[in-house]
C-alpha cells in the first residue's frame, strides 16, 4: 500500500489537537461572551441614575415659574442619584482593582483583632440608626500576612450587608477565631435571609436579590463580588449559610501567612 507514514498514532495526535484547540476555542468565546455581558451591564447601571437626573431637570426646566419648594425638593432627588451614581463607580473601581492577580498585593503582618474593631467602630453609627446591635466576639489575638486595605472593604461589605438587610432591632455578631493554618471570621445577622434559588448567584457582579427593594437601600450589586476577589486574592475561601426571614451568616477563611 506504501502509504505507513500516517499512521494510528499519528491520527490520534492530530484529534487530540483538534480537541484542545476547539476546547480554548470555547474558553474564548466564553471570556467574551461574559465581557461583553459585563459592559452592557455597566452600562444600563450606569444610565439608571442619568436617565432619572434627566427627568428630574426636564421637568423642573418646563415648570414655569416653579415654587422654590419644588425646586428644593428636585434638587434634593437629584443628589440622591448623583450619590448613587457614584457609589456604582466607586464600586466598579474597587472591583478593577481586586480584579488585578495576587502581585497587586500589599502584604503586612496585621493585628486582626485590631483591623475588626476598626471596621466595627466605623459602622456602628449606621447600625445605631437602625437599632441595630452589633457584637464583637474574638476567640484569641490573631496576626496574619494580608493586604489591610483590600481585607478592610471584603470585610466590611459583609457587615454593611449584614446591617442594610436587617430587621429594625436586629443583631449582627462578628466572630473571630484561628486553627494553625487559618484565621476564621463570621459575620452572622438575624435578617431577611437570602432565598435558597439566590444563594449561588449572589457573588455574581451586579446580582440583586430584590432590585427594588435593593435600590431602595442603596445597593450596587457589587458588593460581594468585591469580598469574593479580595478572599480569594488571600488564597482564602468565602461560604454562606441564609435562611429566609431568619438570617444569614458569612464565613471567610484566610491563610495566616501569605502563600506568594
Ligand atoms: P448590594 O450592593 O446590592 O448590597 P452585594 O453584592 O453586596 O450587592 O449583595 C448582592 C445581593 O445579595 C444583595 O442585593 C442582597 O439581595 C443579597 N444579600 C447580601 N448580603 C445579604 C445579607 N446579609 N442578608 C440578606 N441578603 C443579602
Amino acid at each position: 500500500y506504501g502509504n505507513e507514514s500516517f499512521s494510528v498514532s499519528d491520527y490520534t495526535e492530530t484529534q487530540l489537537i483538534s480537541e484542545a484547540f476547539n476546547k480554548i476555542l470555547g474558553k474564548i468565546r466564553a471570556i467574551d461572551a461574559s465581557r461583553q455581558e459585563f459592559v452592557s451591564n455597566v452600562s444600563h447601571e450606569l444610565k439608571t441614575p442619568l436617565t432619572s437626573m434627566k427627568v428630574l431637570a426636564d421637568s423642573l426646566l418646563m415648570q414655569e415659574e416653579a415654587p422654590v419648594e419644588l425646586y428644593k425638593e428636585f434638587m434634593t432627588d437629584i443628589t440622591e442619584e448623583i450619590d448613587r451614581e457614584n457609589k456604582i463607580i466607586n464600586d466598579l473601581l474597587s472591583l478593577v482593582k481586586m480584579d488585578k492577580t495576587a502581585a497587586d498585593l500589599n502584604i503586612k503582618a496585621m493585628n486582626i483583632n485590631d483591623l475588626l474593631e476598626l471596621i466595627l467602630k466605623r459602622l456602628r453609627p449606621i447600625a445605631a440608626k437602625r437599632n441595630i446591635e452589633l457584637v464583637f466576639e474574638s476567640f484569641r489575638p490573631v496576626t496574619a500576612e494580608v493586604d489591610e486595605v483590600k481585607l478592610t472593604l471584603a470585610i466590611s461589605n459583609l457587615v454593611e450587608n449584614a446591617i442594610k438587610y436587617n430587621v429594625e432591632n436586629g443583631w449582627v455578631r462578628i466572630y473571630l477565631n484561628a486553627d494553625h493554618k487559618y484565621f476564621y471570621v463570621k459575620v452572622a445577622d438575624s435578617g431577611i435571609g437570602i432565598p435558597d434559588e439566590s444563594l449561588e448567584h449572589i457573588f455574581e457582579r451586579f446580582y440583586r436579590v430584590d432590585k427594588s427593594h435593593s435600590r431602595e437601600i442603596g445597593g450596587t450589586g457589587l458588593g460581594l463580588s468585591i469580598t469574593r476577589n479580595a478572599i480569594l486574592m488571600h488564597r482564602g475561601a468565602i461560604r454562606v449559610y441564609s435562611k429566609e426571614g431568619e438570617g444569614t451568616t458569612f464565613t471567610i477563611r484566610v491563610p495566616l501567612n501569605y502563600i506568594a
